[in-house]
């Protein structure tokens, strides 16, 4: 998708800190993380937001989570707990329109609104 900055990511235009890479999947570091650990992960095919996401996807989502909790172990927030956040469209506060997992952690959390 042209003008997509995690497609630019995905494809290498843009280097980010990447923390994992297979074939479909890329996390990296958040440039302006919110918490002592956030990473994002994202699928390397542009689908805007879970809204957009098909049954065709149904394994990229649920590989997403797995590739999650395999960082949360390598990072040392397993133990500890952490947050996978998803924004999905206006009122969530999405800001870039690639479908992207939040997994934050190293702090305690408070509930959420
Ligand atoms: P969201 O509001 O859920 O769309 O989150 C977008 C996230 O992308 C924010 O936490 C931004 O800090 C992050 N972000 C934006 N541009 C970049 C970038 N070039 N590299 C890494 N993270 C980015
Ligand atoms: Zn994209």
């Amino acid at each position: 998708m042209e003008n997509c900055i995690f497609c630019k990511m995905a494809n290498k235009e843009i280097e980010p800190k990447v923390v994992y890479e297979d074939a479909e999947i890329l996390a990296f570091y958040d440039i302006a993380p919110k918490m002592p650990v956030h990473v994002l992960i994202i699928p390397k095919k542009h689908i805007a937001s879970l809204a957009e996401a098909q049954e065709e996807d149904l394994a990229l989502l649920g590989k997403m989570q797995l590739v999650a909790k395999k960082i949360a172990e390598e990072l040392g927030i397993s133990e500890s707990g952490y947050r996978l956040v998803s924004n999905c469209r206006a009122d969530s506060g999405q800001e870039v329109p690639h479908l992207h997992y939040h997994l934050i952690g190293g702090k305690k959390m408070g509930i959420f609104c």
